[in-house]
């Protein structure tokens, strides 16, 4: 049975990554596609964990490949989602997870079935504050990625579900519950519990 493909999208700063890690770690089944991108390492990143970190060059070789599912480019630098690393993930039996920003969210819903969530900050002045208290990027980066906010916002109208990230965990436990709604829905149940629903129909 194919898994479920959901995406997760939202301003920078509005706590997509701090959401969908707390997610990662309470359930199971669903995992992250490591994204490929261009940016610079944060100096937490991690290559392979975080991104694969990879030069402008590599990157568009892969294009000309076909090996992206979706790619766009966001904030000067290149981002995209290999079609191998979801394949591998789906043939694993998992749900997965695609963090990307409101340009592969539109490319990967022509392409495939999937459930979309956008996460909005609760206000601006909140947006800027979470921006700065992360203390990764430069005030010019945190100044340009505050000015792309509002554009990447305009598009939370296309998604499936809005959560708004004012307490976290109360938007957590609402992320959470979108995973298990999709896991109830009856064409996953009937796939799940195949054998025990044919044996409740067995004529008597
Ligand atoms: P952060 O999300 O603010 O911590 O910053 P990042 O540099 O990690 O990501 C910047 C933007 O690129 C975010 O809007 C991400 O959703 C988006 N992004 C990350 N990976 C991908 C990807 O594989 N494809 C696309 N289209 N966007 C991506
Ligand atoms: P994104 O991945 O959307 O860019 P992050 O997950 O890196 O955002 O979060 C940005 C900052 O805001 C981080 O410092 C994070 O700890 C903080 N943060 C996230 N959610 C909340 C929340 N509900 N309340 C307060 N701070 C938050
Ligand atoms: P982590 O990667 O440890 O799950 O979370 C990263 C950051 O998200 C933390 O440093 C913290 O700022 C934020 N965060 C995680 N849990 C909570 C929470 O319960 N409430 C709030 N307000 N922020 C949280």
């Amino acid at each position: 049975m194919p898994g479920t493909l959901f995406i997760v999208a939202a301003p920078s700063g509005a706590g997509k990554s701090s959401l969908v890690n707390a997610l990662l770690e309470r359930e199971p089944g669903i995992v992250l596609s490591i994204s490929h991108t261009t940016r610079p390492p944060r100096p937490n990143d991690k290559d392979g964990v975080h991104y694969h970190f990879v030069k402008r060059a590599e990157f568009e070789l892969l294009v000309t490949q076909d090996a992206f599912l979706e790619h766009a480019e966001v904030f000067g630098n290149l981002y995209g989602t290999s079609r191998a690393t979801v394949a591998e993930r789906f043939a694993a039996g998992n749900d997965v997870l695609l963090e990307i920003d409101w340009q592969g969210a539109q490319q990967v819903r022509a392409k495939l079935p999937c459930v979309s969530i956008f996460i909005l900050p609760p206000s601006r002045e909140e947006l800027l504050r979470r921006l700065r208290s992360r203390g990764s990027d430069s005030e010019a980066v945190i100044a340009r990625r505050t000015a792309e906010a509002r554009a990447e916002m305009v598009h939370c109208r296309e998604f499936d579900y809005i959560i708004v990230n004012d307490d976290f965990a109360t938007a957590l436990g609402e992320l959470q519950a979108i995973v298990t709604a999709q896991r109830l829905r009856c064409h996953n149940q009937l796939a799940r519990h195949e054998a025990q629903i044919a044996d409740l129909l067995k004529p008597d």
